[in-house]
């Protein structure tokens, strides 16, 4: 099994993440929430307990390296190829109709989606061993692979945490990320500087929702 390197060591993340190394490094806003006992889980290993009242919503990535530490009764979860939610903004919805008010969404290193390009022709035959006839599967791969590629997994953290807070005025969304070496959870540093800039008017502009995939 393919583990990257620690992201603490990994010139690629290692300037653009703040570790959460105790309870004071989590932001203002999301101490004493659903989010706080999250993180405090996944990096110190701290019990969640389930109040019966479901708050917290999270979206990740459908990656296998990486198990949610949260028990029944906690969360609601979204998993998505690179954890980006676009297209599933109805169960976001019905997620907030059923009481959440936190988002956590969790971005990882390594991710397949920065890798969709090249690993395109594996899919493609992985439809074709399906029964999908070659021309109509490499037709529907490389549509998706557009859909789905993403640069760079900070990146795509940082313009969906942008979009997301767009779309949902009211939710109190905490973009993470988390290091495949060891599980443990870090907060990007341009969380900071993008949360002071969030959107001030209520009113969501009706493009933005008919734009929607
Ligand atoms: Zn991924």
């Amino acid at each position: 099994m393919n583990i990257p390197p620690p992201v603490r060591s990994d010139d690629k993340y290692k300037e653009s993440l703040i570790e959460v190394r105790s309870r004071e490094e989590i932001p203002e806003a999301w101490r004493d929430t659903p989010i706080e006992s999250f993180i405090m889980a996944q990096n110190f290993g701290w019990p969640i307990v389930s109040t019966g009242k479901v708050e917290l919503l999270i979206a990740t990535c459908i990656e296998f390296r990486y198990a949610l530490p949260v028990p029944r009764m906690y969360a609601y979860v979204i998993r998505r190829a690179s954890g980006r939610v676009i297209g599933s903004e109805f169960s976001v919805g019905y997620t907030l109709s059923q009481g959440v008010k936190y988002l956590v969404m969790i971005g990882h290193n390594d991710c397949g989606m920065s890798k969709v390009y090249e690993k395109a022709p594996s899919v493609v035959q992985a439809f074709i061993d399906q029964g999908w006839d070659p021309e109509i599967a490499e037709e529907y791969v490389s549509k998706q692979a557009s859909r789905h590629a993403i640069n760079d997994e900070l990146d795509a953290l940082q313009a969906e945490y942008i979009r997301l807070t767009n779309v949902f005025r009211k939710l109190t969304v905490a973009p993470l990320f988390v290091c495949l070496h060891d599980s443990k959870l870090y907060i990007p540093k341009w969380y900071a500087e993008e949360a002071k800039n969030l959107p001030q008017d209520s009113k969501v502009p009706t493009e933005l929702i008919k734009n929607l995939p």
